[in-house]
């Protein structure tokens, strides 16, 4: 019988690792998170789409650590804005902008802009250590609002109204965003095979070879 499977989610923003553990925490693996490991290179972000980057981020998990791992990348992307900030949503306008400077700057960019659609894409890449790896990719469609409004959430949450519930997903709980949003449905997705995908992994990894242990060698 082999042994429970170990699965690294590959991020450092603790409300995402939060959100998929609370998901997982029924099925039977053995969570990891990047800091039960030592300090391990970071990978850059320069991949072209949220899909690349995602996948980046789980493989190269993967490689060094040699176990199975998950990484989402995420981001706004707005057709007005030319598909912006897109990929660099986390980087838009710079480094040192706070998340509620980049939500004052997106606003201003769409000054005078009659199509304010957005939507949140987020992908999510599971990767074995020898690169092969299983996608699943959500969007949450909505508009950008005239103004910030409520204080939950992250990013670009205050100005990103959600029609439906006609808030926006500042407004929301953590609970009711997760119903609606890109990462909540793609993370859905994910669950609703969960039991597959285990199987698939222990399928994938790499049998490790046991070597008897001979003469004066200490095992
Ligand atoms: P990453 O997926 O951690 O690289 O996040 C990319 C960036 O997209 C974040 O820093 C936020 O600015 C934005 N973003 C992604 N998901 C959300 C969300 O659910 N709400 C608000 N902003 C988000």
């Amino acid at each position: 019988m082999r042994d429970v499977l170990t699965l690294v989610i590959a991020t450092k923003n603790t409300g995402k690792l939060i959100e998929i553990a609370a998901l997982l925490k029924n099925y039977p693996v053995n969570l990891k998170s990047l800091s039960d490991f030592g300090p391990i290179p970071s990978v850059e972000e320069d991949g072209a789409t949220f899909d690349d980057n995602a996948y980046k981020k789980a493989a190269f998990t993967a490689r060094v650590l040699g176990l199975p791992a998950l990484a989402d990348d995420s981001g706004l992307v707005v057709p007005a804005l030319g598909g912006g900030p897109g990929i660099l949503s986390a980087r838009y306008g710079g480094d040192s902008l706070t998340d509620a400077q980049r939500c004052d700057l997106l606003l201003q960019n769409l000054r005078g802009k009659n199509d304010r659609q957005a939507s949140f894409s987020c992908v999510i890449s599971i990767a074995t250590p020898t690169g092969v790896a299983l996608t699943y990719e959500a969007r949450c469609e909505g508009l950008i609002a005239e103004s910030a409004s409520g204080i939950n959430g992250f990013g670009y949450d205050p100005i990103f109204y959600y029609p439906p519930l006609n808030k926006t997903f500042a407004e929301l709980t953590s609970q009711e965003k997760s119903q609606i949003s890109h990462r909540g449905k793609a993370l859905k997705e994910l669950l609703a095979e969960f039991d597959n995908v285990l199987l698939w992994l222990q399928q994938q990894m790499p049998v490790l070879e046991k070597f008897p242990c001979h003469g004066s060698v200490t095992c």
